[in-house]
């Protein structure tokens, strides 16, 4: 049970279905590529979707929940996006022990069934614009999965709304590619650069794709959520229709964005270390982990009294390990493993001098505080390690991120982390740069740094159109 991870220097990929095994959160289910979440996994998950859930409600959308089956045909109707779709997909052909008419898809995405909902909903401007999300599961088969970051089914949210002009559209794929920046780096306390994804890059059937783009500890981006305007093809294909305030008939535009349990994996290679899971105290479902330690009933009388009143001057998400069959030994390891922020540790000895000691998971520093004082110094410590893990996965960030003068210095560096470059904006360039570093265009990004005038392309040397970053990713 006290086996050793592999460390991150060996075998990162090995590290970190360790750190998943370690810290319990899901294993492989008997169809490849499919997933159980356990529950602690799950909770992490449910974390993510409360803080989520409740910036897609603050910013006027509403939940809704639309079929898992997809009729064939519906996917068929917009050619990009089912040229997209099509190697991803599972059908289902028959069904009640018949042949079916028509294949039913198994959704991999849901634009194609609720615009053609929206089509029936939509009737004037007076039903702009139309905000809605779903939670949901989906289903896009994976020849190479990996726990969390590809699986065959995976659960996420699809944000799906429809506005009366293009500007409004516009402006709520950003506003939501905001919200998911936010999420990222407030409560996972992970830096992300956000921009738009080249075109080769761009979601099946959209005008434009938006991205928050993260760094692992391995140098590889992780794509961490994406935003995009869809323009007017898929109303067209559905027919969603409304008449405007001037009595003409238009075709509304539609934007969708989606997060997914893939960013449970991007907050483990963020912050976890050789000894297992790290997790924030924003977004851990167990913030503080209280171990009493007792010998006897007397001990642990008076022991689990000092634990009751620390916890009700504690208003956070906190666990009292009280397990009698497991040594203290076992489950500092355990908790260690799990990455609960802070451990506390209350003997009797700690209650007889009124004190008790506080470990910090993401540095291991030990301190002791008297018992009067402890709630207020959990409080202020939960934020402390908020700020620093989120200080450190920056620094990592931006020690991994560069600029370069050649090509052949772009090929080292970009085995190390982001290259911020100018680019031609031709699918050939970067077909070539794939081809020769496995790296791909992560995002233009919106905040360049790249001086206008050295705008030469990394690849071809022509006039820079857009500057960009290049990595290799997830
Ligand atoms: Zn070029």
């Amino acid at each position: 049970m006290k086996k050793q991870l592999t460390t991150r220097q060996e075998n990162f990929a090995q590290w970190y279905l360790d750190v998943i095994a370690a810290a319990d959160l899901a294993e492989h289910s008997g169809v490849k590529g499919s997933m159980i979440i356990k529950p602690y996994g799950f909770a992490l998950w449910e974390r993510i979707k409360e803080e989520l859930d409740s910036r897609i409600k603050a910013t006027g959308h509403k939940n809704a929940y639309f079929p898992l089956l997809i009729p064939e045909s519906f996917l068929k109707r917009e050619k990009d996006h089912v040229q997209g779709f099509s190697p991803e997909l599972a059908v289902v052909t028959h069904a009640g022990g018949q042949k079916l008419d028509e294949p039913l898809v198994v959704r991999p995405t849901s634009e194609t069934i609720i615009y053609d909902t929206y089509s029936r909903w939509i009737e004037s401007y007076r039903d702009l614009p139309l905000l809605i999300n779903q939670w949901a599961n989906v289903v896009r088969w994976e020849l190479r999965p990996r726990l969390f970051l590809r699986t065959t089914e995976f659960l996420w949210q699809e944000g799906h709304t429809a506005h009366a002009t293009e500007e409004d559209a516009q402006q709520e794929v950003l506003k939501m590619l905001g919200v998911y920046k936010e999420l990222a780096e407030d409560i996972l306390a992970m830096p992300v650069y956000d921009g738009e994804k080249s075109e080769t890059e761009r979601f099946a059937g959209a005008k434009r794709t938006y991205t928050i783009e993260a760094m692992m500890q391995d140098g590889k981006a992780l794509q961490a959520g994406t935003s995009h305007n869809l323009g007017q093809g898929f109303s067209k294909a559905f027919d969603v229709q409304f008449t405007d305030a001037d009595g003409e008939r238009k075709h509304v535009w539609l934007t969708s964005w989606g997060v997914s349990t893939r960013m449970i994996g991007g907050l483990i290679m963020t912050h976890s270390d050789d000894s297992g899971l790290v997790l924030p105290p924003k977004i851990a479902p167990t913030q503080v982990v209280v171990i009493p330690i007792w010998k006897d009933d007397t001990e642990k009388e008076s022991v689990m009294k000092a634990v009751e009143q620390l916890k009700s001057q504690l208003d956070i998400r906190l666990e009292v390990d009280d397990r009698d069959f497991q040594s203290p030994g076992y489950k500092f390891n355990e908790w260690e493993k799990k990455g609960v922020p802070i451990r506390v540790e209350l003997g009797p000895r700690d209650v007889q001098s009124q004190q008790l000691v506080l470990v910090r998971r993401d540095t291991s520093e030990k301190e002791t505080v008297k018992l009067s004082v402890a709630a207020t110094r959990i409080k202020q410590l939960l934020e402390d390690i908020q700020i620093d893990l989120a200080k450190k996965a920056k620094e990592n960030r931006d020690q991994n991120t560069f600029m370069v003068e050649n090509y052949d210095e772009f090929k080292q560096k970009v085995e190390q982390g982001f290259v911020r470059v100018f680019w031609c904006g031709e699918a050939k360039c970067e077909e070539r740069i794939k081809a020769d570093t496995k790296a791909t265009v992560r995002c233009l990004p919106f905040d360049k740094q790249l001086i206008q005038e050295d705008g030469r392309c990394i690849s071809c040397g022509k006039q820079g159109k857009s500057e960009a970053l290049f990595a290799r990713s997830y």
